[in-house]
């Protein structure tokens, strides 16, 4: 479950983060929605990949 924005690093449950969802659409995610760290982002041809060292990497959906 997601704790923090992975695009602004705030608490999801407080303030309202609409705008870092549409954002989301366009742009990789720059924290660990679990542990709030900052994630290694690479912009590939097709995507992205945004790995943290404790949750291991993820990609863009296809
Ligand atoms: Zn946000
Ligand atoms: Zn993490």
């Amino acid at each position: 479950m997601s704790t923090w924005c992975e695009r602004c690093g705030g608490s999801l449950a407080e303030g309202d983060h609409a705008a870092c969802e549409a954002a989301r659409r366009f742009e990789p995610p720059r924290f660990c929605p679990e542990c709030r760290r900052r994630m290694k982002v690479q912009v590939l041809p097709a995507g992205w990949s945004a790995s943290c060292v404790g949750h291991g990497s993820r990609r863009s959906p296809a």
